[in-house]
């Protein structure tokens, strides 16, 4: 498929570039209270770049906490986002430090002058702002407006008027629902008026499998007709399992290359190797791993070889063994308790 991209502005948070080109980012948001900058949070926002992670997003509900932020901005090079509602006063704290993005949520940080402070101390800083409305939280003058994604654009241009008001261009917008339909109109909305970049996602999407189906029709629908600068899955699940369905969504549109691609079976009666299980034990790894690269994890030893054979590597399941295999051709047999390392070490050689 090839998409042309609404031309857009390009805005730059910290060393990451939003809009302005055809590249897509992918963000994810940390989903455990900020409570001190360990070795393990470092850890962590490594894992999660390892994924794919591009830029993070980590909520800060009060002073206490934005302090621990600046220290955690000092420490990693992962682009991180300020998350800031109510308390305008923690998004002028939060700008003290090299913050890379500040999201704030016009509909609850109150009087027009509050955001005024921010934006102008945003400015200052040269730190991108996102806008970011959402339908559950819209200003109060616009919660009864019947269409919905109406009522959306229009708590956009309140803010847009704030910002040009101040000579400030340097954002990004979003517009999300839960409902994936008024997440898409309130976007298409948008695009046709502005040239802001977008963040795009469904909000409140819901556990794994509803989360992902909403999330991936709503970002087909904008996608597709070069709509959104960069995305975020929202699941009631890990922060892993949105980097890699953005990933995924990405990939499945042709819209990025060069990753990971695996066909794995579904599994039927003849299978002798527990795919499913065996997937949830290697995914994170595979997902790591430079590509471009196909793996096929394979059911059985009748079908498997044969149905993956244009894979760069695959394993099957016979009995308590596994088969590797290489481009179709069979390289070694082990038991199924090495499989996982075996197939890895086998990976890293491709
Ligand atoms: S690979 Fe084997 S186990 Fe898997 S679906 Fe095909 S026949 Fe069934």
């Amino acid at each position: 498929m090839i998409v042309t991209r609404a031309h857009t502005k390009k805005v730059l948070a910290g060393t990451l570039a939003l809009g302005g080109s055809d590249y897509i980012s992918i963000q994810t948001m940390w989903k455990k209270p900020l409570t001190a900058v360990t070795p393990e949070l470092l850890t962590g926002i490594e894992h999660l770049r390892q994924l794919g992670c591009e830029l993070l997003r980590f909520a800060v509900p009060d002073i206490g906490t934005s302090e621990i932020f600046g220290a955690l901005c000092s420490r990693t090079s992962m682009p991180l986002v300020a998350d800031i509602h109510f308390d305008y006063r923690i998004a002028l704290r939060v700008l003290d430090f090299p913050v890379a993005k500040l999201r704030i949520n016009p509909g609850n940080i109150g009087a027009p002058w509050k955001v005024e402070e921010v934006v102008r101390k945003a400015k200052d800083k040269n730190v991108p702002i996102r806008i970011g409305v959402n339908h559950g939280s819209l200003p109060k003058n616009l919660s009864g407006e019947k269409n919905h994604s109406l009522a959306m654009v229009w708590a956009a241009e309140m803010e847009m008027e704030i910002l040009h008001s101040l000579d400030f261009q340097n954002a990004v917008f979003s517009l999300k629902s839960s409902d994936l339909r008024t997440t898409v109109n309130a976007n298409l909305l948008f695009a046709e008026k502005y040239d802001y970049p977008l963040h795009v996602g469904v909000t409140e999407a819901g556990p794994l499998i509803p989360g992902i189906v909403k999330n991936t029709l709503a970002l087909n629908s904008l996608l597709s007709i070069g709509i959104g600068n960069t995305i975020r899955i929202s699941l009631s699940d890990s922060e892993e399992h949105e980097i890699i369905t953005c990933r995924e969504v990405l990939g499945a549109l042709g819209l990025r290359g060069g990753g990971i691609t695996i066909v794995s079976c579904p599994k039927c009666g003849r299978t002798g190797f527990d795919t499913g299980e065996f997937l949830r034990e290697i995914s994170e790894d595979l997902y790591r791993l430079p590509g471009p690269l196909k793996v096929a994890i394979m059911g059985c030893a009748v079908n498997g070889p044969g149905e993956a054979k244009d894979a760069d590597a695959g394993i099957t399941g016979a009995g308590d063994k596994v088969i590797l295999f290489k481009r179709g051709e069979i390289v070694k047999t082990t038991d199924r308790k090495n499989a996982r390392e075996e197939f890895l070490s086998l990976l890293k050689e491709l």
